[in-house]
């Protein structure tokens, strides 16, 4: 049966190393993959997720080591939400006074508890604390134990001038259904999926333009089964809505086209298969430079252009 939901989503951050240590160290998330921008190959493409790297667990940068910051706009993706248990929210406000996270006082949202904090970049994250998410499996390296761990994404956020255009294609192309409203914010859920299963509009018209750079998020990528379930998406979008996608682009790990929804954020669809395990195993995943097949042969040039990741957790 076809999963929906989002599949990953991918930011620009500032130093790699920074980066890194924050996603392994700090949040306790799996490197799953260390690449290249496969469109600018002296500039990394860390993945971050679970233990596999499943859809609907995966954060991806692009750092630059001199990246100006970014500045939140309309028309762009506020917040990138991650569940936690629901006894881990205490943990984790520890932990982020312990190595001095910047984070927002305890709120509820549509019921549930969210710690909304940023990484070093700015970039707008939150934890919401998911009764369940315990029963589930939690990655662990060490310093996060597993019964506290990320379980994935919750949601993201969109700012937008409108939500109706933007949801008409939530709904009839990428399998979510028009859920409550919570003040100005629309909720939309795909039904019965925990994982990454939620995107939130917040309509506001006349906001600041967004301004690219550290901290923003690029684009946010929602899953397709496979090709032929991502080409009937590609098809609905063109003859429901009128919106051109790219032509399908091997990304090594998933195949992807991408087009800008009505809201003018940037939207991807992408494959679930075949996932990070087709060039290393499972055990070793993120541990060695991988590159495709197209740049294998530049990979010392690569080498020496690449800024140095530190050490992972
Ligand atoms: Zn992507």
């Amino acid at each position: 049966m076809s999963q929906h939901g989002i599949h990953h989503v991918t930011a620009i951050a500032g130093p790699a190393s920074r980066n890194v240590g924050f996603y392994t160290r700090t949040l306790g998330l799996r490197l799953v993959k260390r690449t290249v921008n496969f469109d600018d190959p002296g500039t990394w493409h860390l993945y971050y997720g679970d233990e596999a790297g499943a859809p609907g667990t995966i954060l991806t940068f692009f750092p630059w080591e001199h990246a100006a910051p970014g500045r939140l706009g309309v028309g762009e993706t506020q917040e990138t939400v991650f569940r936690v248990p629901e006894g881990a929210i205490g943990y984790w406000t520890h932990r982020f006074l312990e190595k001095g996270v910047a984070f927002d006082p305890i709120d509820k949202r549509f019921g549930e508890t969210v710690l909304a904090f940023r990484d070093p970049d700015g970039m707008r994250l939150a934890l919401v604390a998911v009764p369940g998410a315990e029963a589930e499996p939690g990655w662990s390296a060490g310093e996060v134990p597993a019964e506290h761990a990320i379980r994935g994404f919750h949601s993201v956020s969109l700012l937008l001038e409108e939500a109706a255009p933007t949801g008409a294609v939530l709904t009839d192309v990428l399998g979510f259904a028009q859920g409550a409203t919570e003040g100005s914010v629309t909720r939309f859920q795909v039904p019965g999926t925990a994982m990454g299963g939620i995107v939130d509009i917040r309509p506001v018209g006349g906001f600041l333009k967004p301004r690219p750079g550290a901290g923003t998020v690029h684009h946010v990528a929602f899953r397709a089964a496979d090709d032929a379930e991502e080409a009937a998406m590609a098809q609905k979008l063109r003859e429901n809505h009128r919106i051109a996608t790219t032509e399908q682009k091997d990304r090594n790990y998933f195949r992807s086209i991408y087009f800008r929804e009505p809201g003018h954020v940037l939207f991807e669809i992408a494959t679930d298969q075949p996932g990070f395990a087709v060039d290393e195993a499972p055990a070793a995943l993120g541990q060695a430079l991988k590159l495709p097949d197209f740049l294998e042969g530049h990979r010392s040039r690569i080498e020496g252009l690449l800024p140095s990741l530190g050490e992972p957790a």
